[in-house]
């Protein structure tokens, strides 16, 4: 006997009962129960809510607990009240029904847990009666939040208990999808992602993609991350990104989270994680001949600030790319000479100077991965010998590239990377809303 059924808990049937084995498989290193889930499932047929967005201060609700109700079994009806401005847990309880007695009873009960002087505009409060003693309030549950209320009931000497209760949620996939028609921001919250999860999204693809130039309309992506439901099938809040994918004109990039030996982070299809630092020494088999610091200049004589390191090699030694990027600018001037200067993600810029020429195909606009040689060491503009001038800058200032602190960049190897490809194939199935293929 269902009363009510929301669209939204109609979503999370629907959901659970689509993806309950992937749910349980695909978060490696969270282990889902399958009971929480199927308790998920059960409760969805035991209650009702209304609209979320039905302006009523007031609702009663009914609520079928029993699995085959008898005609003269009595029903357990809840009312929610939420909470206005200036109202007292001691005004709210003598509203139903309490005399002042037991209002003030029921009030020391909570006390143990919580302080009903910090009942708050908002807050939720829900009164349960039976339907065949309407006038006698059986219990009461003060909300403190999605997960956690404090229960008040009577008990049978008429005196008033209270118990702190726990609700566990429970994490469901949730998949959008869009086409990008300006920005993917913009496309993002059209798809009804939340802004936390576009931020982390674009800052975990940023070392990819260049949103400036890459981004193009028609382009599409796909989002899995978690959402949260309580026992009764509400949605209570978004939690992390799982798993997206993101379509571009000439290649498609996907990424995945793992729980592995060194905690949670996001890998590409291969195992390597997407965030990526930037190479300390862009040059190989060179000699460190001037650190990071005020120095003076051998050739102007001022002291000045060296802005970044200086590494003697011969002339035609290939310099590397530091990270992934684009090629900001190809320039020769008087001080630098031949020089590069690359983007990178999250503010990070670095610069390549004094060389003999640059590499072919580099020019601005250009994407370069890490390691690619895009130029050769010279000593063109103010020099006295040889070498790469190399500077890292972050968001318009020169930083020490000897001592920048990146985040840890790994490839998953051996029986972790094994894990993560079986992580990853589950997500993928949930990501492309297909079930994982056979891979031979
Ligand atoms: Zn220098």
């Amino acid at each position: 006997m269902i009363r009510f059924v929301s669209s939204a808990q109609t979503m999370v049937r629907t959901m659970i009962g689509m993806m309950r084995r992937p749910v349980v498989r695909a978060i490696a290193g969270v282990t889902i129960p399958v009971a929480l889930l199927i308790l998920v499932d059960l409760s969805v047929h035991a209650r009702g809510v209304p609209a979320e967005d039905e302006p009523v201060d007031e609702v009663a609700i009914t609520a079928v607990v029993v699995d085959s109700p008898s005609p003269t079994a009595p029903l357990l009806h809840e009312r929610a009240r939420v909470v206005q401005r200036g109202e007292t847990l001691l005004e709210l309880l003598r509203e139903h029904n309490l005399s002042f007695d037991e209002a003030v009873a029921a009030s020391r009960a909570v006390g143990s847990y919580y302080d009903p002087r910090r009942l708050r505009p908002g807050q939720e409060l829900v009164f349960r009666f039976w339907d065949n003693d309407p006038d006698t309030l059986d219990s009461v549950a003060v909300r403190l939040s999605a997960e956690r209320s404090i229960e008040i009931s009577r008990a049978e000497d008429g005196s008033f208990v209270a118990a702190d209760v726990h609700r566990p949620l429970t994490p469901i996939p949730a998949l959008r999808t869009g086409r990008i028609t300006g920005s993917l921001y913009g496309a993002g919250v059209t798809a009804g992602l939340d802004a936390n999860l576009l931020a982390t999204l674009i800052q975990l693809f940023s070392f990819d993609v260049d949103f400036q130039r890459d981004i193009h309309p028609g382009n599409s992506f796909s989002v899995l991350f978690e959402e949260y439901y309580d026992e009764d099938g509400h949605w209570v809040r978004n939690g992390s990104l799982l798993s997206a994918e993101l379509v571009l004109n000439h290649r498609t990039l996907r990424l995945f989270r793992h729980y592995g030996e060194n905690g949670v982070d996001f890998y590409d299809p291969t195992g390597r994680t997407v965030r990526k630092t930037l190479l300390r020494t862009p040059i190989e088999g060179a000699r460190l001949t001037s650190g990071f610091g005020r120095r003076t200049h051998p050739i102007l004589g001022f002291s000045h600030l060296h802005p970044g390191l200086d590494f003697a090699a011969p002339i035609g030694t290939p310099i590397n790319a530091a990270g992934d990027g684009t090629v900001e600018a190809v320039r020769n001037t008087t001080g630098f000479g031949i020089h590069v200067i690359l983007r990178h993600a999250n503010g990070f810029r670095t610069l390549y100077a004094h060389m003999s020429s640059t590499a072919r195909g580099i020019r601005p606009g250009v994407r370069v991965n890490q390691g690619q040689v895009i130029g050769f060491v010279g000593m063109t503009g103010l020099t006295t010998g040889p070498h790469l001038h190399y500077e890292v800058h972050l968001n318009g200032a020169p930083i020490n590239p000897a001592t920048i602190q990146f985040p840890p960049e790994r490839t998953l190897r051996g029986e972790e990377l094994e894990r993560f490809q079986q992580n990853r194939a589950h997500l993928e199935s949930l990501l492309l809303g297909s079930p994982p293929r056979n891979e031979a």
